[in-house]
């Protein structure tokens, strides 16, 4: 159902002649990796092993320098603003099935001009949905983003830049909520969530609504915070730490205090330990207070909630905290 280019990826290694190559998968795909080992083993007689630890994007690349020759990774796409490596592969897993009826079932329901987007396993449906709904008679509108994404209408959970500024209705295509939120967050249109495999589909507004409610009540459990924990991730294409400072000046100036911890996995354990601190603001992926703040035991913000907590901005001014590329924010 998904491609893994194993085929590819054990000529591009038998090429280059790598003794030692590492293998980095998603949770979505560690259960495949055993499997990919073993084969790709067969193919090259080639060295592998498997990273453990958790990977949730390519911002997140194993350094597998000292450890291996060389870096296959699964599940995602490069971030072209982090730079070209030769001897790192990307296998994206792309979906393989048609997703053409299930475009077709909504057609009819959706305006004249409607916009693309799409995870990054479902990229190659944007084609497809395009001539669907062409055929319906839509205007269909997919952009490019900015230099974190790499293809037209390429959604990242962090990074919604591929947004098509024109549309009247977004057709997201993917599985999971997470990432038609954080574009639904960055617009006024409304977004359908299409899921490529199963053909259901949804309206996004309620939970748009949903975790707006939820983000108010923690930036207003945050209002009265004295001491304030900034939290760096040091993953490549997650470290901000110009944006935390920048927190820690207007947390201090508001007259708080500040403190800054810098860590690779940051989590409810790792944090817990801070028992003293009253608020985490996190400068990591955005997904951690968006999407899994319950699971803290203190109010856990993003930058721009924080300064509607420290009262730099109004709850109307509400806006996603989102990873553009260096040009605009990533330092
Ligand atoms: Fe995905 Fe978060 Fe990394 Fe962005 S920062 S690519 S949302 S894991």
């Amino acid at each position: 159902m998904f491609d893994l280019r194993l085929d590819e990826a054990a000529d591009w290694i038998i090429s280059r002649g790598y003794a030692r190559v590492a293998l980095q998968f998603p949770e979505g795909l560690k259960s495949k990796a055993i499997e990919v080992s073993r084969r790709l083993s067969e193919r090259t007689g080639t060295s592998f092993f498997i990273v453990g630890d958790p990977c949730y994007g390519a911002c997140d690349i194993f350094e597998y320098r000292g450890t291996a020759d060389a870096l296959v990774h699964f599940g995602h796409s490069p971030i072209p603003s982090q730079g070209d490596d030769p001897d790192v592969m990307y296998v994206e897993a792309f979906y393989e099935g048609d997703i053409g009826s299930h475009v077709s079932a909504i057609a009819d329901s959706l305006p004249h001009k409607v916009g693309l987007m799409a995870t990054v396993q479902y990229v190659p449906g944007i084609k497809r949905a395009r001539e669907v709904l062409e055929a319906a008679g839509k205007e269909v509108l997919v952009s490019g983003g900015d230099a974190r994404i790499l293809y037209p209408g390429q959604a990242l959970g962090c990074n919604s830049s591929a947004m098509p500024g024109e549309a009247e209705h977004i057709l997201f295509i993917g599985e999971g909520d997470f990432h038609p939120l954080a574009a639904a967050l960055g617009t006024d249109v409304e977004v359908t969530v299409l899921n490529p495999i199963t053909g259901e589909h949804r309206r996004i507004a309620d939970l748009k609504d949903r975790l707006l409610r939820r983000r108010f009540a923690a930036i207003e459990r945050a209002r009265s915070a004295q001491r304030y924990l900034i939290v760096v991730c040091s993953k490549k294409g997650q470290d901000r730490t110009a944006l935390a400072d920048s927190v820690i000046r207007k947390a201090v100036s508001a007259g708080k205090e500040a403190y800054k911890v810098r860590m690779t996995e940051i989590g409810p354990d790792a944090l817990s330990v801070y028992a003293d601190a009253d608020v985490y603001v996190i400068t990591g992926c955005p997904r951690i207070a968006l999407d899994d703040s319950a699971r803290y035991s203190k109010p856990v913000l993003t930058p721009p909630e924080a300064e509607i907590a420290l009262g730099l901005r109004n709850w109307d001014d509400y806006i996603i905290d989102e990873i553009r590329s260096p040009q605009s924010g990533l330092k």
